[in-house]
């Protein structure tokens, strides 16, 4: 595949909540080394999320990256106007046999993961989002169960067979483990391996919506022809099943940089749930572009 020769980067907010200092750090890295790259820096608005999605959200993102000192190429992509091309990489990955039906809900499979740990006598199996590892609860069920459950209207996500994906992915990919290739603060190169198996049968596409953040992303980045993702260490572990997805699919890996994270004075992650101050307040504070690069260090 041939990728354009300007470097592209993006960053991707969520409008399920204001900007914070995580985000600002994000995305003046991503200014900083576009600039160094000599290439375009998009924003890309992750607005799948349709029951959190605030347009007033989306206003403030405007607003807070233009007070930052940044500007990026019109127009802006959205992910809820893109729902059919995650449509289309979906039923590829069905149509390779890779995807089944999964109508549990949050509580059947907290039960399930529950049960299993408490008959191994082990601690209940998370994935690298702290999320309970999916207990394959649907793995197996009969086609006549899965139609008559469809045609009684039943809510349902597609996940992924990770067993038939990885070997799906062995056979498309001449080098396994996979890896991603890693840019480091200081331009160096290293190649990271990765192990897309921590997620286990990973929703790809949601209830609701019809895709899920680690397709969407992917599809994204391949149609954006992003070549360089530069995002939080806190999504690093994503990085593998992305990396898988990008195998499945035939798409072109970008190179990544996943950047330290800003931590509040317990050392946590900033969150938009655990109440961080966001731009938006810093901003109606008084405080100006500079203090904020100062705040996060990079100045
Ligand atoms: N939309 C994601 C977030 O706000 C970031 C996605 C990405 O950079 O890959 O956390």
């Amino acid at each position: 595949m041939v990728r354009s020769a300007n470097p592209r980067l993006r960053f991707a907010p969520s409008p399920n909540g204001e900007l914070h200092l995580g985000h600002a750090l994000s995305a003046l890295i991503n200014h900083q080394q576009a600039q160094q790259l000599n290439g375009t820096l998009l924003l890309r608005i992750e607005d799948i999320d349709i029951g959190r999605t605030r347009e007033h959200f989306i206003d403030q993102i405007y607003e807070d990256l233009s007070w930052l000192g940044l500007d990026w190429p019109q127009p802006v992509l959205r992910q809820s106007a893109r729902l059919g091309a995650y449509r289309d990489a979906a039923r590829r990955l069905d149509e390779m046999g890779l995807l089944y039906p999964c109508f549990a809900t949050r509580k059947d499979i907290q039960l399930a993961a529950q049960a299993k740990a408490a008959a191994a006598n082990q601690p209940i199996a998370r994935d690298p989002d702290g999320a309970f590892l999916y207990p394959l609860l649907h793995k197996d069920l009969p086609p006549g169960e899965i139609e008559r459950r469809k045609s009684a209207g039943e809510p349902f996500a597609l996940r992924l067979d990770m067993e038939r994906a990885i070997a799906a992915a062995r056979q498309a990919s001449p080098s396994w483990p996979p890896s991603f290739v890693e840019r480091d603060e200081d331009g160096q190169i290293n190649s990271v391996a990765v192990d897309p198996s921590r997620w286990g049968d990973a929703v790809i596409v949601r209830k609701d919506v019809p895709t899920s953040y680690h397709l969407a992303v992917v599809v994204d980045d391949e149609f954006q022809n992003i070549t360089h993702v530069t995002r939080g260490a806190d999504l690093a572990a994503a990085t593998g099943i992305h990396r898988l997805l990008q195998i499945l699919l035939g798409f072109t890996p970008p190179l990544y940089h996943h950047h330290r994270l800003v931590l509040d004075q317990d050392g946590n992650k900033l969150s938009k749930s655990g109440g961080a101050q966001s731009l938006t307040a810093l901003r109606q504070a008084g405080h100006n572009a500079d203090d904020i690069s100062r705040l996060i260090g990079m100045t």
